[in-house]
């Protein structure tokens, strides 16, 4: 039988696992997965097109990203000292950073990574695809980091890496600054503050990168209105991502994807309007759903709200049945008991989620 071969052969951690899901979202207002609704003037569009036709497509990508590198360095003013290295999205960096320090299995006396938990979920799916032990530490019921918890938890634990979102996915809330430079001060390992939420805020580890030679800071461009591009930023100190450089794929990143985020940066202000204009709306969609009765919602600093109604799974089923995709974050028993998580869209689409929230709940 094929199936014992399966069994025997392939890694326990990875037969435990669940492969990543994405619901189908044909003809929905879909506000699930924080992705942008903005794109690019019908123009400037063309321009776009008109840079990808001229693409050799036939040869393979620069595998130095030199001329795209140059850019996102002068955009984001990342410093001589500091090493670049680019991921087919973040979630790939994430993976060569677990690939870097990890392994040694997750039974026991392997490499710990240490996240707080709820955060993102690529954070245990990923240790657990290389061997790694995954170390959740408890948010407060606010969604808060438990200081003396987390700090605990790094002394007693030992992370290989911590990954801090910042803000973080899916509460939406900083952790408060002090809190995290003692937990940078106090690891023995890497700290990498995933900054995937950096447009909507404007806070950034960025300037500590001196201070700190063992923290890593990720950024992305999937939430400014690329998330189909898959271009992912690690920034950090030359030692590390020398080392990263070793386990990265040669191509990872494919010649559209280079043109075409080149291109986007010689528009950055038309991304950071955007983004501005995405808190604002935020701000108006938590105003509306905070005044709603059987509502909790969560305050933001990204592009999403979470927030807790009396029965996650029927508001969900009920929204579904009007057209709008959002994401069901419900587990029993847990922080995120009852919680739903909406990203924040166009003006119209923000409108037909809170009045089909409003049919839906009870
Ligand atoms: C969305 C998100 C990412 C982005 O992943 P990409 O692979 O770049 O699309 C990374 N970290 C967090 C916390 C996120 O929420």
């Amino acid at each position: 039988m094929s199936g014992d071969r399966v069994r025997e052969l392939v890694r326990a951690e990875v037969l435990a696992m669940r492969a990543y899901h994405a619901p189908p979202a044909d003809g929905m207002v879909k506000l699930d997965a924080m992705e942008s609704s903005w794109q690019l003037p019908d123009a400037l569009r063309r321009d776009w097109l008109a840079r990808l036709a001229e693409v050799e497509i036939n040869r393979y990508p620069d595998p130095a990203c030199a001329e795209l590198k140059t850019r996102i360095r002068e955009e984001l003013g990342i410093e001589d000292a500091h090493g670049l290295v680019l991921g087919n999205g973040s979630d790939e960096l994430i993976q060569m950073i677990a690939l870097l320090v990890g392994g040694g299995g997750g039974g026991g006396g392997g490499r710990v990574l240490l996240s707080p938990a709820p955060s993102f979920s690529m954070y245990p799916l990923i240790a657990a695809a290389v061997g790694a032990q995954f170390e959740a530490a408890p948010l407060r019921e606010d969604f808060a980091l438990d200081r003396a918890a987390f700090c605990e938890a790094i002394r007693a634990r030992r992370p290989a890496c911590v990954f801090l979102a910042h803000p973080n996915n899916p509460s939406g809330n900083c952790f408060d600054e002090d809190a995290i430079l003692e937990a940078l001060a106090l690891a023995p390992g890497l700290v990498v503050i995933d900054e995937a939420y950096f447009s909507f805020c404007h806070r950034s580890f960025l300037p500590r990168l001196k201070e700190f030679p063992h923290l890593l800071v990720l950024r992305t461009f999937s939430k400014s209105g690329l998330a189909g591009l898959r271009l992912g930023m690690l920034i950090g100190g030359a030692e590390w991502t020398e080392q990263l450089e070793k386990i990265r794929l040669p191509y990872n990143i494919n010649s559209l994807t280079q043109c075409s985020a080149a291109f986007y940066l010689e528009h950055a202000e038309l991304m950071r309007r955007e983004a501005e204009a995405c808190v604002a709306r935020r701000e108006k969609m938590f105003a509306q759903l905070a005044e709603m009765p059987g509502v909790r919602a969560y305050p933001s600093e990204a592009n999403f709200i979470l927030f807790r109604v009396n029965d996650a799974g029927e508001t969900h089923r009920r929204l579904c049945a009007r057209g709008v995709l959002i994401k069901n974050l419900h587990a029993a028993g847990t922080l995120l008991e009852n919680c739903l998580r909406v990203s924040i869209g166009a003006e119209t689409e923000n409108r037909a989620f809170i009045k089909a929230l409003g049919e839906s709940l009870r």
